[in-house]
């Protein structure tokens, strides 16, 4: 049977008039040229899977390369944020020392009034607190020992402080003293060694302008911000304490417009000024101007900063509220636990019997 295809083309060969052996000659070269594109595209077809192969090697060794440079990138911005964070501690750095070696006798003075007694706790608060003032520029430590003498011990602590600072003494008297026994919680603590401060100041500062008084503890806790808000005081300044009077924070309350309308105590908030020594510093010509305000033992117990403000004759309404309208806390009445010590070493703190590395723990001479 002829081959329709055949046919199809003969018959169209033959009405070009194209017939005979040069029509089975076309016929030929269509056949060959079929057959050989054929082969051509079967070698091709053959070659495709080697393709293939190279192709999926070449794309793992993408996909590797790929991962090592996110791994590479991930490692980078770690070290960015580390590099980062460390600017920003450096600036820091920078800025404290800075403000230590600028020539900052512009400002004015903080005299910092610290009544501390000997305890074998005395030595760790006074190195912790002597490393925190050590960090603010134009401070005056006035450091009042509740003793008969100076003591070596706490000298010692303030001569590496290389603060500017006074070193003096105050007894307090036997029958207001707190022992341990007697726990006369009537009586209040650094009344003798403030006073001696106030005497201090009165005798050796008359005359100076620029200053403001802080009576601050040897066991409380102090942000470094707090010293820029005892500086900036024009006459009693008041900011909110944490932890104290049985609150997180004992504060005074501020109204709309900013104005100081109360107080938050709840001990005892019938007091004219029911805060803490710690909430308050007040302008060195006040204190100046008044020679015989002091403290006292003559009021009843949380009285002292009530009984001194109103010997400034100072009123609620010229408080200063300060520490960002109040909001913030930069000052911690933190009190130091009694160390769990045996009898015996509790007497031996008491004697001369201690060892080298005993005194040094505690100060002793
Ligand atoms: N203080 C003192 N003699 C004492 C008791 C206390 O000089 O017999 C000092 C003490 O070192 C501190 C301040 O007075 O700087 C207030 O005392 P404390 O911290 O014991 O009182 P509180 O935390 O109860 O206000
Ligand atoms: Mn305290």
């Amino acid at each position: 049977m002829p081959y329709y295809g055949d046919n199809i083309i003969r018959h169209t060969l033959r009405q070009w008039g194209i017939q005979g052996r040069l029509l089975y000659s076309i016929i030929g070269a269509i056949i060959v040229f079929f057959v050989c594109q054929f082969g051509l595209l079967y070698r091709e077809w053959a070659t495709l899977d080697d393709q293939k192969t190279v192709l999926q090697a070449e794309i793992h060794a993408k996909e590797r390369r790929l991962d090592e440079a996110s791994r590479l990138l991930r490692t980078k911005e770690r070290d960015l944020y580390r590099l980062e964070k460390r600017v920003v501690q450096l600036e820091e750095k920078l800025r404290d020392r800075l403000s230590l070696v600028e020539d900052r006798s512009d400002l004015p003075m903080i005299y910092f009034i610290t009544p501390t007694h000997y305890r074998p706790e005395q030595r760790a608060e006074l190195t912790r607190l002597s490393n925190t003032l050590r960090q603010v520029p134009n401070l005056f430590w006035i450091l009042v020992e509740d003793a008969e003498k100076r003591s070596p011990g706490v000298a010692e602590v303030l001569a590496r402080s290389k603060l500017q600072h006074a070193h003096i003494f105050s007894l307090t008297p036997a029958d207001k003293k707190l022992t341990d026994k007697d726990k006369n919680w009537k009586l209040p603590r650094g009344v003798e060694q403030r006073n001696a401060a106030l005497t201090w100041i009165r005798t050796n500062l008359a005359g100076i302008q620029k200053g403001v008084v802080y009576f601050g503890d040897d066991d409380n806790s102090y942000d470094l911000r707090l010293f820029d808000e005892i500086r900036a005081v024009k006459k009693v300044g008041v900011w909110p304490v944490g932890i104290v009077g049985s609150l997180l924070v004992e504060t005074p309350i501020i109204g709309a417009e900013g104005k100081l309308t109360g107080f938050n105590s709840i001990w005892k908030p019938e007091r004219p000024f029911p805060i803490d020594m710690a909430a308050f510093a007040v302008n060195l010509q006040l204190i100046l101007a008044h020679e015989d305000v002091a403290f006292t033992y003559e009021v009843p117990r949380g009285y002292q900063e009530s009984h001194l403000l109103s010997g400034l004759g100072i009123s609620a309404s010229d408080l200063e509220p300060m520490a960002d309208h109040c909001s913030k806390v930069y000052v911690w009445h933190t009190r130091t636990e009694k160390s769990k010590l045996t009898a015996t070493e509790r007497e031996k703190f008491k004697s001369s019997n201690l060892l080298a590395v005993e005194r040094d723990a505690v100060g002793a001479a």
